[in-house]
């Protein structure tokens, strides 16, 4: 069983295709984007697992693969891992009439779309995304780039892709924990715009992690949810901003660790959300029941909620404070942040008081 899910972008629009086993498909499905050569781009922990499996569906296809394998975790997305992937794929001879597949997670996908949005100033790619993140967000909408010694994402460039191939089979490989760190922003989705899926997975969160109907069932809903607010603000000009729900306190807290493997990205969004929650709730926009809520379920399936979760801790008040503004532009002591009226009420504030916020922090820190 597969869902189609198509992401309305006029004469870039495309579709998602979600469902189990789609691996094996993927020759017929890639086939009428690909006239050249398909260059295929994997890191070392998916490769091992996944990309001669999929280069062969590929070849069944009389597809011309080539494989790409570079070296797996977050300093790949940099300007060395640009440089190096650039100069593979321009190996391959790849061009305008070929394809470029992301077969990974969103390091992969990231790197990769940013990639295939520079050479010959712009060959297609597809996106096979293999980790949940990356099925549930990072693959969709186009967004690429690579972090730079400023801050993370920093250098990137708008590149949707031509399809997005989501096989939730892959996920049977990904270690527990970072399927867990994905399902922080599966949760994301529920908590930002849609109450009834965050209820949904309150109950029914055990078979997410088991697999099966009601994992596909999840990533199909946040797809949806995702291509519906991306067709709708492309560029983040407004809406889109909703997405980053727990991630301005979340960034701070990864950039605070030192984006190591102390803290992965979606365990740093859920320690975010919790906090986006209790804010809002000590601002007076929501009660305390709704955030403890939010954050209980979080808490539920394993992830961080409190800062005092961060194995070896994270930097005070202050350093956050100055993490939070090299992240966002602080206008006249003023933050944006996403924050919350209700589970699936999430909305844009622009005046957030820092002030408030370093006070608010302050207190989180000194909680035992
Ligand atoms: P990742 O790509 O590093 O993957 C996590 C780990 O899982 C890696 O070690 C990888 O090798 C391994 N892995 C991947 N698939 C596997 C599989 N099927 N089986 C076994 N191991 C597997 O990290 P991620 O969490 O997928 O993505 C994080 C990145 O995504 C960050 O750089 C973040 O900035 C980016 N991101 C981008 C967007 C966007 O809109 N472009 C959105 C959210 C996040
Ligand atoms: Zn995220």
């Amino acid at each position: 069983m597969s869902e189609i899910i198509p992401v309305g972008l006029g004469e870039r629009s495309y579709e998602i295709h979600v469902g189990s086993g789609l691996v094996a498909k993927a020759g017929v499905l890639l086939k009428p984007f690909a006239s050249g050569i398909v260059a295929v781009v994997s890191d070392t922990n998916v490769a091992k697992l996944h990309l001669d499996r999929f280069c062969a569906a590929l070849r069944a296809a009389q597809i011309d693969a080539r494989p790409i394998t570079m070296p797996s975790g977050e300093s790949t997305k940099s300007f060395a891992g640009l440089e190096q992937l650039s100069s593979a794929l321009l190996n391959t001879g790849v061009d305008r009439g070929g394809l470029i597949v992301a077969l990974g997670g969103g390091v992969v996908g990231d790197l990769t779309g940013l990639a295939a949005g520079l050479l010959k100033r712009g060959i297609d790619f597809a996106q096979v995304p293999t980790t949940l993140l990356a099925q549930v967000d990072s693959s969709v909408g186009g967004k690429t780039g690579i972090n730079s010694r400023q801050g993370k994402n920093l250098v990137g460039a708008f590149h949707q892709p031509v399809l997005v191939m989501a096989d939730t089979a892959l996920l049977d490989t990904l270690p527990k924990r970072e399927f867990r760190a994905g399902y922080a922003e599966v949760a994301k989705f529920g908590l930002l715009g849609d109450a009834a899926f965050f209820a949904w997975l309150e109950k029914n969160w055990p078979d997410v992690f088991a697999g099966g109907p009601a994992r596909e069932h999840a990533i199909a809903v946040c797809c949806r949810g995702k291509a519906a607010i991306v067709a709708r603000d492309e560029r983040e000009t407004g809406e889109r901003a909703l997405l980053n729900l727990g991630h301005t306190f979340g960034h701070a807290i990864e950039a605070g660790c030192g984006f190591s493997d102390r803290l992965l990205h979606g365990e740093a969004v859920a320690l975010g959300m919790a906090l986006a929650f209790e804010f809002s709730a000590r601002k007076g926009l929501i009660g305390a029941p709704e955030a403890a809520r939010a954050a209980n379920h979080l808490a539920a399936v394993g992830l961080p909620t409190h800062l005092k979760d961060v194995p070896g801790g994270t930097p005070g008040a202050d350093a956050l404070m100055d993490l939070i503004a090299q992240d966002k532009k602080v206008r006249r002591g003023t933050l944006t942040f996403i924050l919350v009226r209700d589970i699936g009420r999430a909305f844009v504030e622009n005046n957030v008081d820092a002030a408030e916020v370093r006070a608010f922090l302050s207190d989180k820190l000194a909680e035992r």
